[in-house]
């Protein structure tokens, strides 16, 4: 059973400036959506963003965040500042910063730590690449992602979200099927249960994210363990996003 609204988040990777700003903001602003909608613009616009939309119920998150609280980290933006400017949630971990930028899961899990802390929501990249994938290493490497990245967290009174995103689907257009999404979340929640215990794993929404656009959205949130979406090239098309938000 779903156990809240579907949430819907954009991110927006290294894209975006004032004027889609401007537009993605006209194009969500006074819908009422049933899903809860999140939008994670570059560091830059999130002040503009959070002004934006302060009367909405739209929520504003970054695509990172420092595993350092403060000091002499030159380039790196703490969970402490992203919580004053307005953010409530934070991705970590998505491949790309995996890929290029040598995070690992444990950087991912000081992460999650700092982001707990500060009371944002932190939404866990995890997926497979494609070699990993043709290889049938799928459950193994989630089950590395989930058991590195997530022991001994203080959930109690918190939200943490995890994102499947198999490499593979990541802006390639080849979105995973439904029924291929349904397992791998199906098992992302048994290893919930077993790293957080049943009742905090319950807590836990999955989402999708890989090529998803507004004509794939309504077959993948129809799966029993699909709890939301995080959508990478369709969301810097404002109407599109808008559009996926309303299927929501
Ligand atoms: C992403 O990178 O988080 C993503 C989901 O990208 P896309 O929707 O473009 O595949």
């Amino acid at each position: 059973m779903k156990k809240r609204a579907p949430l819907v988040v954009a991110n927006w990777k290294l894209n975006g400036g004032t004027d889609l700003i401007c537009t993605s903001v006209a194009s969500v602003l006074n819908k009422s959506f049933k899903a809860e909608v999140g939008i994670a613009p570059p560091y830059v616009y999130i002040s503009d963003m959070v002004n934006f939309l302060r009367n909405s119920n739209i929520l504003v998150g970054s695509q990172n965040v420092s595993k350092f609280a403060s000091g002499a980290f030159t380039g790196e933006t703490s969970a402490q500042m992203l919580k004053e400017v307005g953010c409530t949630f934070c991705l970590i971990g998505h491949s790309e910063r995996r890929q290029m930028f040598l995070e690992n899961d444990a950087s991912c899990h000081t992460k999650i730590e700092r982001a707990l802390v500060n009371g944002l929501m932190p939404i866990l990249c995890v997926g497979e690449n494609d070699q990993q994938y043709e290889l049938g290493l799928t459950q193994d490497i989630l089950y590395r992602q989930l058991h590195q990245a997530l022991p001994n967290l203080e959930l109690q009174g918190k939200r943490l979200c995890i994102a499947y995103e198999p490499v593979w689907a990541i802006g390639t257009g080849k979105a995973a099927s439904a029924e291929q999404v349904q397992e791998v979340h199906q098992y992302i929640y048994q290893e919930l249960c077993a790293i957080l215990g049943e009742e905090a794993a319950e807590g836990v929404q999955i989402l999708y994210g890989g090529s998803v656009k507004k004509d794939n959205a309504a077959e993948l949130l129809a799966m029993p363990n699909v709890d939301g979406l995080l959508v990478g090239g369709a969301s810097l098309d404002p109407e599109h996003f808008a559009q996926i938000c309303t299927i929501a």
